[in-house]
């Protein structure tokens, strides 16, 4: 597999091998166009003062090989060619010491040479350090009118003195340090992708435990952060999804299981007539229940969709509240309780199905668990552009504990399981509130009763 890690070595090197190949071209231009004219300059007159001192210092010819033996000695190689073609070095020898015959013999004649002049290698700066006779000027010499030929160049061991030589390993620790610090950086920043990825597989295989050991500032540290946020919220998620379908296997088990026990009670032929009726009505309740679940499984699936279709249109609170009290008159009379209500005139612009829902649901529980003789005030009024509308009861009421987790899904208290419900009409009431841009709270005194207030914002709720 082509890992991060190599791919990044792989470019760092390439990075650094081009740029020192660019860094190496550009040095030679620079040497070729500036600085080799100079250089050749600076040994012509050199080689022209060796000259000058030969042809005027009336030099007895045994003195002449002391003179060029010290100038070797003063750092420049010599190659002193008497007139019949025999030649002598002094100072460092060549490496590379044939030069040809012609040249040798131009310059007996009067001709100057001016090294690798006018070949390919003068483009080439390391070819005019190399120690080779070619790389030398040669001027004519004429001693006791007698022709001789002079070749000078500057020593090149010199010229590479120890200091260019620490230069040289100096950018070669360089080079190596560079090398290694890339490949140390590397993996630290490919070590945490590689852990973030083994993470990443863990969560497609429901764990979500994965202990990510991250600790950093940068963008990677952040990426890692943002993950462990992700991990928890998955984890959470798939709890609650667990929990979720649990209720539900659970709350759709009990009443079928009612439903097929009385269902073959019933087929019985032992039963007396009141058996059968009380029967047939438990029947009946538990599939009125499981009716009821499932439609609220239905509203709760479609509003955790994003995006639930909302339609908005202005609606009178104070009316649609009390159509709703008048379809719960009949369970209001059952249970023996009294109704009052003080409803100002409001206009909401929003849902009108989902706030009967709401309305419906609260009312619904204000009888529900309320205690006999018992009463429900419902007020809706204005108050600084909020509309405020309170379901007041004065029922069982809700421990502080309960107060916290009424809003839960299948949330029941323990006392009022028994009563028929499911758990999920707040959960519902809490959600569709929130949708259209409103807030519920509660205050409940256990025994005493239980107050829901939902607010709506009455200016600006049409957005
Ligand atoms: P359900 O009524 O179907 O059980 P809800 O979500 O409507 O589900 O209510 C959750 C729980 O909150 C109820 O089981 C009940 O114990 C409690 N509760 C709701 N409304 C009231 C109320 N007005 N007074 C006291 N307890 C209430």
């Amino acid at each position: 597999m082509r890992t991060l890690y190599r791919e990044f070595i792989s470019a760092i090197l390439l990075i650094l091998g081009i740029s020192m190949l660019i860094g190496f071209v550009l040095a030679n231009m620079v040497y070729v166009v500036f600085t080799k004219d100079e250089m050749t300059q600076q040994n012509l007159e050199v080689a022209e003062q060796i000259v000058h001192v030969l042809e005027n210092m009336h030099m007895v010819d045994h003195a002449v090989q002391p003179f060029l033996q010290s100038i070797g000695q003063l750092g420049y190689q010599i190659y002193f060619v008497d007139p019949s073609g025999g030649g002598t070095t002094f100072g460092q020898s060549f490496e590379q010491s044939s030069l040809p015959r012609q040249t040798l013999e131009r310059v007996l004649q009067g001709d100057r040479y001016m090294g690798k002049e006018g070949t390919w290698d003068q483009f080439w700066m390391m070819g005019h350090f190399s120690n080779d006779i070619r790389n030398t000027i040669g001027l004519p010499v004429r001693i006791d009118n007698e022709p001789h030929a002079l070749f000078v160049k500057p020593d090149s061991q010199i010229l590479f003195s120890d200091i260019h030589m620490m230069l040289a390993g100096f950018i070669v620790a360089i080079a190596l340090v560079s090398v290694l610090g890339v490949i140390m950086m590397a993996k630290r920043l490919t070590h945490p992708i590689s852990e973030l990825s083994e993470a990443t597989k863990a969560i497609t295989n429901e764990d979500f435990t994965y202990a990510l050991n991250i600790s950093r500032q940068d963008e990677i540290g952040q990426l890692a952060g943002n993950f462990l946020n992700m991990q928890q919220q998955l984890m959470h998620n798939d709890i609650a999804r667990k929990s979720f379908i649990n209720n539900v296997s659970h709350d759709f088990q009990s009443p079928l299981m009612n439903i097929q026990g009385y269902a073959d009670l019933l087929l019985s032929t032992s039963l007396n007539e009141k058996e059968r009726l009380q029967y047939a009505g438990i029947v009946n309740d538990e599939a009125r229940r499981l009716s009821n679940l499932t439609k609220q499984l239905l509203l709760i699936t479609s509003l955790d969709q994003s995006g639930y279709p909302v339609k908005k249109s202005p609606v009178r609170l104070d009316l649609q509240i009390k159509e709703s009290i008048k379809k719960h008159q009949w369970s209001l009379q059952d249970r023996n309780l009294t109704i009052s209500y003080k409803l100002d005139e409001a206009v909401l612009f929003s849902d009108r199905e989902l706030l009967a829902i709401v309305w419906d649901n609260l009312i619904t529980n204000a009888i529900k668990y309320n205690q006999p003789n018992g009463h429900v005030f419902i007020t809706c009024s204005i108050e600084s552009d909020m509309i405020r509308l309170a379901f007041q009861d004065t029922g069982v009421g809700l421990s502080e504990e309960s107060a916290e987790q009424v809003f839960e899904r299948f949330y029941r208290v323990d006392t009022t399981r028994k009563k028929d419900g499911t758990g999920l009409g707040l959960s519902i009431v809490k959600e569709v509130v929130t949708l259209l841009n409103g807030t519920i709270s509660l205050k409940s005194e256990l025994g005493k009763g239980t107050t829901f207030t939902v607010m709506f914002p009455q200016e600006g709720n049409d957005n």
